[in-house]
């Protein structure tokens, strides 16, 4: 059998694919190259936007006529198109589609094959099962190994699933309460990842400082104020891990003892994803973040005096409903002033079951809120341009994760894309990189001299590396 899997969305669906793959290539099945040669075909979707929704559909629609020439082609539905509620009207829509799963959970397309005989039952076995979904559903999920290349940074979901509500967000509705998980488990995952090669994890939650205060009634709860803090220590332990990160973080569990944890701990790096959705507090207090901009603001400035050199990423939605001219340029002058390193702009899609489309009309026209993305857009490109400018003729350093055309890449501790071109293999490795080029997206540089000490101490030749 050989499948293909075809992913959208977050980071939390890319980690998903990889589980789901991996469950696959354990029950004896091979990636295939090209979508046409596959026995197997899974979309991984999602709706967090209308056009996200709508490319599903338009690979759907496909995918029919593939379908219809050859049914025995199994054809899966995997993430917050399906969600964890009642699927029904999807199965009515999409009577042709062989199995759905909710996020996070590939049991469904394993039953399925298992019941027509295409994988071994035994691999459904809790014992031998490599990604488990009822169990994932939980918030526990045994480790799950990589077939093939082992990729330098990969993912740990530690939070599954979200109860914040906010007033635009389907997440919730999607993937669930949120549940975090046991974190002796997170920490056998992350170090059979780092046994088969993985270098840098990240760890993922819708919001990932929240991880932990659901555990508090559960005899796993790690002692601390903090439970994101005590499981960044253990984690921080594992041999072999050379950079650590997490994201998504809400403004308001940010405290200092987590931020102080970041500085102090060499592993995690020093880049926070904390999204600010609007510079207006009307704005703010109708998405239902819970913060203000002055709070947002602190935490800026916290983030800045407590962690050297960090690099903060935020995101933004524009043309939410009701926001006006007055309130749009709140959100302007809140990105000119704050100058962070990434802003990811989305404009307002209203999302079905959430506070907002109930609520509020969608009256901030198409094309304004495009004329608002675009702005954003530009006044971040210069702002970032000036940034990584700054960064011209400094030494950084860098893993790489892999080679595109001449060129190797990896990212800064900062999470900045740098490429220089070298004879030697650098994959897995850390390079030190003198910037010749800066623009606003991505980085060029030359290794340095001292680069050839870096490459003596991290060469690892691969049997040093357990399997
Ligand atoms: N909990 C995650 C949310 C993931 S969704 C987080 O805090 O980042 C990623 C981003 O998509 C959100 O931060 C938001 O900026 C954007 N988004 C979510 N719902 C949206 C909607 N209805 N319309 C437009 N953008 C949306």
């Amino acid at each position: 059998m050989k499948h293909f899997v075809w992913t959208i969305g977050c980071q939390m669906n890319q980690a998903d694919s990889r589980r789901l793959a991996s469950a696959l290539e354990s029950a004896g099945s091979t990636p295939a190259e090209h979508i046409d040669d596959a026995d197997l075909i899974i979309l991984n979707t999602c709706v967090v936007r209308q056009s996200a929704e709508d490319k599903v559909y338009g690979r759907l629609s496909s995918l029919k006529p593939l379908k219809d020439r050859h049914p025995e082609l199994i054809v899966g539905l995997m993430g917050c198109l399906v969600g964890v509620g009642d699927a029904t009207p999807l199965r009515e829509r999409f009577p042709w589609v062989d199995v759905l799963m909710p996020p996070s959970d590939p049991t469904p397309l394993l039953q399925h094959l298992s019941a027509r005989g295409l994988v071994d039952e035994r691999d459904l076995e809790p014992g031998r099962r490599v990604a488990s979904g009822t169990g994932c559903a939980q918030g526990d999920r045994p480790s799950f190994s990589h077939s093939g290349a082992c990729p330098v940074s990969d993912y740990v979901p530690i939070v599954l699933g979200c109860s914040h509500a906010c007033s635009y967000c389907i997440i919730p509705y999607r993937r669930g309460a949120e549940r975090s998980r046991p974190v002796d488990d997170i920490v056998r995952e992350t170090r059979a990842l780092v046994n088969q090669g993985v270098q840098e994890i990240t760890l993922l939650g819708q919001i990932v400082d929240r991880y932990g205060y659901d555990l508090k009634e559960q005899p796993e709860y790690v002692a601390g104020n903090t439970p994101l803090v005590s499981l960044l220590r253990r984690v921080h332990e594992i041999d072999g891990l050379t950079r650590i990160r997490f994201l998504t973080s809400h403004p308001a569990w940010m405290n200092d003892e987590l931020i102080d944890a970041v500085a102090e701990l060499p592993k995690v790096c020093e880049h926070i994803e904390v999204p600010v959705q609007a510079g207006n507090d009307d704005v703010l207090a109708r998405m239902r973040r819970g913060y203000t901009v002055e709070d947002y603001r602190r935490l800026v400035a916290r983030l800045r005096a407590r962690i050297p050199g960090v690099s903060i990423a935020t995101d933004i939605i524009v043309g939410f409903p009701g926001e006006t001219e007055a309130q749009f340029q709140d959100t302007y002058d809140l990105l000119a002033e704050l100058q962070l390193d990434k802003a990811h702009i989305a404009r307002y899609s209203p999302r079905p079951q959430t506070l907002a489309s109930r609520r509020f009309p969608d009256d901030v026209p198409r094309k304004e809120k495009e004329r608002r993305r675009k702005a954003l857009d530009e006044l971040q490109s210069g702002i970032l341009g000036e940034i990584n400018g700054c960064l011209l003729g400094q030494s950084v350093e860098i893993l790489v994760e892999g080679k595109k055309k001449e060129r190797w890449w990896g990212r800064t501790r900062t999470d900045k894309l740098v490429f220089f071109e070298d004879d030697r293999k650098w994959i897995g490795k850390l390079a030190r990189v003198n910037i010749t080029w800066a623009g606003p997206w991505s980085l060029i540089g030359a290794v340095e001299p001292a680069g050839e000490a870096d490459f003596q101490r991290h060469h690892r030749p691969t049997s040093e590396i357990q399997t």
